[in-house]
């Protein structure tokens, strides 16, 4: 089973790999694709440069050897709708189950996502827990129905099952992180330290 971590990485930080890293561990993924968006079609557009936002995950990904850059998304170009990326995953591995890994905040807007019942043809959903996001009492049926009580149920599927998964909750995300630095505030435990310095030089070159 192959792990997918799409997100626009704005810059990439711990809330981001460490979820990723516990699914891993917990499902015996074989390893993790992190896949930057082109064009995100459900929020506003990036303010790093695609390459910086490239060059900072790359820089992340060095310290966790199963994790691996996938560049499917700005090679396409235009929107970034996940079912594509899943179903060109899909070619490049026909005899792998694949598992798409997001956080609770992303479950809350799946079924703005495009084709977004499609999505369970071609994979799993893992949630990971998210300070702040929790699951709603009227949550859609057909994700109710879907979800999984066990990680057994992914092993025994090929697609289309939702698992939540608690993980170590960490309460980053990239837009805090914006707002921190534009203030001139910390952020150095909230990504590993190549990416800080990385970012602290990006942004400080751009105030100039
Ligand atoms: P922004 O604050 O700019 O919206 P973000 O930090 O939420 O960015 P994204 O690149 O938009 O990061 O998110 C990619 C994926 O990472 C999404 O599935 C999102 O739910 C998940 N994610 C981001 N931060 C966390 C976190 N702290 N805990 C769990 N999941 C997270």
């Amino acid at each position: 089973m192959i792990g997918i971590f799409g997100g626009t990485f704005d810059p990439v930080h711990y809330g981001h790999l460490k979820p990723a890293q516990d699914v891993m561990r917990e499902l015996g993924l074989r390893k993790v694709l992190f896949i930057p968006n082109n064009v995100p079609p459900h929020r506003e557009q990036p303010q790093l440069p695609t390459v910086m936002r490239i060059e900072l995950l790359q820089l992340a990904l060095q310290e966790y050897p199963r994790f691996e850059l996938d560049l499917r998304e700005i090679e396409r170009d235009g929107m970034s709708y996940m079912l594509d990326t899943l179903i060109s995953l899909k070619q490049d591995y026909p005899d792998e189950s694949l598992c798409l890994i997001i956080g609770m905040d992303a479950l809350l807007g799946l079924t703005r996502w495009y084709c977004w019942r499609r999505l369970f043809d071609y994979c799993h959903i893992v949630v990971t827990a998210r300070p702040g996001y929790s699951l709603p009492d009227d949550l859609h049926p057909e994700i109710k129905s879907r979800l999984a009580t066990s990680a057994q149920a992914l092993q025994h599927n090929e697609a289309g099952k939702i698992l939540i998964k608690s993980v170590s909750l960490l309460d980053i995300s990239a837009s805090d992180i914006r707002q921190r630095m534009a203030r001139g505030e910390g952020v150095r435990e909230w990504m590993p330290a190549s990416v800080y310095h990385k970012y602290s030089e990006i942004i400080s070159l751009n105030a100039d």
